[in-house]
Parts: C-alpha cells; structure tokens; sequence
C-alpha cells in the first residue's frame, strides 16, 4: 500500500528501532510507548486489520508476539505482557495496517489498561449467547 506508514517501516523503507526482523514480520519499539519498551509486531505484508489476516499468518504473528514478548519481560526485567490489538476506529485502531501491541507491564507502574468491569446479566447473556454466531 503506497501511502501506509507502516508498510514503509516493516519493508524497511523508513527506519525504525527494530528488535525483531524474519521473512514476514519485523518488531519495532512503538513512537508513543505506554511503557518501557512497548513494541509493534508488523507483518510485512498489509492487511488493514485482523479479519483480513490469514490463519496462517496469523499464527505466525502470535508467534512471533511470543518470542519478541518474552525477550522484552526477560530483557527489561518486567513483571507482566500486555498484548492488544485493535480493530477499527471505535476500538482505538488510528493505523490501518494489522499491528500487535506488546506492552510490559512492571509491578506498581504504568496503569495504561484497564476498564471498570460492569455486570453480566442474564438478559445480556441471552441476547449476546442469541446474536453472536461462531
Ligand atoms: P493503534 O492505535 O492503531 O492500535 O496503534 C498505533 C500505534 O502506532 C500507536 O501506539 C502509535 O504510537 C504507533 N505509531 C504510529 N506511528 C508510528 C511510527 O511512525 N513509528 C512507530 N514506531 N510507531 C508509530
Ligand atoms: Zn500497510
């Protein structure tokens, strides 16, 4: 895609702090980080979003996550992961280029996830459990 920042970064065309580079995914550290060490995994190949990605690349992106997450929390001395990924304008997506976030956590720091948990009722569960169809 001519215009996606990062298709440029993941082929390399604009440079980045790159941790992690295979045939079809590099890992950089994110401009904005919510904590030390807040990396992307981009496949080289665009896709707008997860629904877009094949399985099988998909596969090889959690893997790929794993890995590179592992080394930050072992690297950086952190006490937990974060992985997240949005979808779409409403959920937080503002680059339409699939990308996974890695996020360290560290006891007592950084508190950029969370969301006060509401009630499951069982209107909520029938209608949800009636609607959504795997
Ligand atoms: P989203 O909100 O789409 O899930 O996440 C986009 C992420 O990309 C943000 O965390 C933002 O800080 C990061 N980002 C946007 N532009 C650039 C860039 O040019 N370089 C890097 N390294 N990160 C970027
Ligand atoms: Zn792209």
């Amino acid at each position: 895609m001519a215009d996606c920042i990062f298709c440029k970064i993941a082929n390399g065309e604009i440079p980045a702090a790159t941790l992690y580079e295979d045939d079809d995914f590099r890992v950089i550290l994110d401009l904005g980080p919510g904590s030390k060490g807040h990396s992307l995994v981009l496949p080289k190949a665009h896709y707008a979003n997860l629904y877009e990605m094949p399985d099988e690349l998909l596969g090889k992106a959690m893997a790929v996550a794993k890995k590179a997450g592992d080394a930050l929390v072992k690297g950086l001395g952190a006490d937990g992961l974060n992985l997240i990924q949005n979808n779409g304008l409403a959920a937080g997506q503002t680059v339409f280029h699939f990308h996974m976030h890695l996020i360290p956590r560290y006891e007592g720091k950084d508190e950029v996830i969370g969301w006060t948990p509401g009630t499951l009722t069982d209107g909520d569960k029938e209608e949800i459990l009636a609607k959504v169809k795997i």
